[in-house]
């Protein structure tokens, strides 16, 4: 058997026309493939799940099998392939996979950086990376600055002699704005700093990040890549080499490694990742179209949607708009619509097959001082959903009756 282990993921057309047939395997065929063969053992089909601490060496400096495997902080085999299931897919040779995307983002900047040095990030960020950078990551003289990443002339502008990395993410949560990676990517590439994009929202399946000049990929596995809200996990994506070698380095050195277990569910979450994205896709598509009619909702924010701000640059990175939108409606009515919602459930992850509804004001996003998070455009008033793979329709008919419930109660008060 052959085993498929590159793809082109910049030949993929970037519409859906698709009329010119792919020059290498589709990424449905991939995220079954790249990387996998049966157990030479055994031949199960699957790889193992290689729940061991530690592998016999037959002799000193040897080991049994080509993996080099001698502890599993280090290495082992089930998480190896699922690193290379993970770079088969977005077409990289290099892919690290670590306990929780936090663990990935941590050894990235281990990795990188040192005392003295500056980072730019972008201001709408993920509440945990936001942390790392403003809180710990000072305490070692690593110095931030947080921009609106939407303008790339604020990035050019924030640019310090010691600026190491860039860090954004598109579209950003919870407001779905979206930074131009290419324009981002070209100046990186000009001033010789690190280009390091959050794809968790989108994966390289929707948003191929290293055709528009990042060095590196971030992944939170958690989210769609597992996609079953049955894991913790995170990812470290390159096509450097030397990067791959110092990020494998302090993987081991601080033991942030994904368990052989929760890569196994990864793997398997992989080989639907692609069939599941499409109908995450479809599904925001409709609902933001749903909601953008609806005379309760004051705002919609999805990338997928013509009117959104970065609809034209999302058109050039993104093949889709991906599962996750914001709305707004009015802020005293939040509390009434969630507690009238039946089949879409509050929660604080993202990317599975349940719908799930987050207010970033008290929960994710609740740390930032209000005058601050409304700057953001993270109003009192925004929801933040995750929609599911349950069917569209019974999706639209739980928003609506939940709408619907919340204003009648508002009327009657
Ligand atoms: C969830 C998330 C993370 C952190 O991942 P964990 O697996 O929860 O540690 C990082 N970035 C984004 C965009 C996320 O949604």
């Amino acid at each position: 058997m052959t085993q498929i282990t590159t793809s082109n993921p910049c030949a993929i057309p970037f519409t859906q026309s698709g009329s010119s047939p792919p020059a290498s395997p589709s990424p449905q065929t991939l995220a079954i493939h790249s990387g996998q063969f049966p157990d030479p053992a055994t031949g199960s089909i699957l790889t193992p799940i290689h729940q061991t601490a530690t592998f016999a060496q037959p002799a000193l400096g040897e080991t049994l099998s080509q993996g080099g495997h001698t502890y599993s902080r280090c290495s082992n085999p089930t998480v190896s392939a699922l690193e290379a299931n993970l770079a088969g897919l977005e077409g990289v040779p290099h892919a690290l996979a670590f306990k929780t995307g936090l663990a990935a983002i941590t050894t990235l900047l281990f990795a990188t950086l040192k005392a003295g040095d500056h980072v730019i990030a972008g201001e709408v960020s993920y509440g945990g990376s936001v942390r790392l950078l403003r809180d710990l990551f000072a305490d070692f003289g690593v110095s931030c600055t947080f921009v609106d990443v939407t303008q790339t002339q604020a990035v050019a502008a924030a640019l310090q002699p010691n600026t190491k990395l860039l860090f954004v993410e598109t579209p950003a949560n919870p407001t779905l704005a979206v930074c131009d990676l290419a324009a981002l990517g070209k100046l990186a590439e000009q001033k010789g700093v690190l280009f390091a994009v959050d794809n968790t929202f989108l994966t390289g399946v929707i948003q191929p990040v290293f055709c528009h000049g990042a060095h590196v990929s971030v992944l939170s596995t958690t989210k769609y890549v597992e996609g079953h809200d049955s894991t913790t996990g995170g990812a470290l994506l390159t096509n450097d080499e030397a990067l791959f070698e110092r990020l494998h380095l302090v993987r081991g050195a601080t033991g942030s490694i994904q368990a052989p277990f929760d890569a196994w569910l990864t793997l398997r979450g992989l080989k639907t990742l692609p069939l599941r994205l499409k109908q995450h896709n479809q599904s925001a598509l409709a609902i933001a179209t749903f909601l953008e009619e609806h005379a309760l909702v004051q705002a919609v924010f999805y990338p997928g949607l013509a009117n959104h701000k970065g609809h034209e640059i999302a058109s050039r990175q993104q093949d889709a708009g991906g599962g996750m939108l914001s709305f707004e409606i009015d802020p005293a009515r939040v509390s009434e619509f969630i507690g009238a919602l039946k089949l879409t459930t509050l929660a604080e992850n993202l990317g599975a097959a349940e719908t799930l509804i987050t207010y970033p004001a008290t929960m994710t996003h609740a740390q930032i001082p209000e005058r601050e998070r409304k700057r953001l455009g993270i109003t009192n008033g925004l929801l933040r959903l995750s929609v599911g793979l349950e069917d569209t329709v019974d999706i639209i008919a739980d928003l609506q009756q939940a709408l619907s419930v919340s204003h009648v109660t508002e009327v009657q008060a």
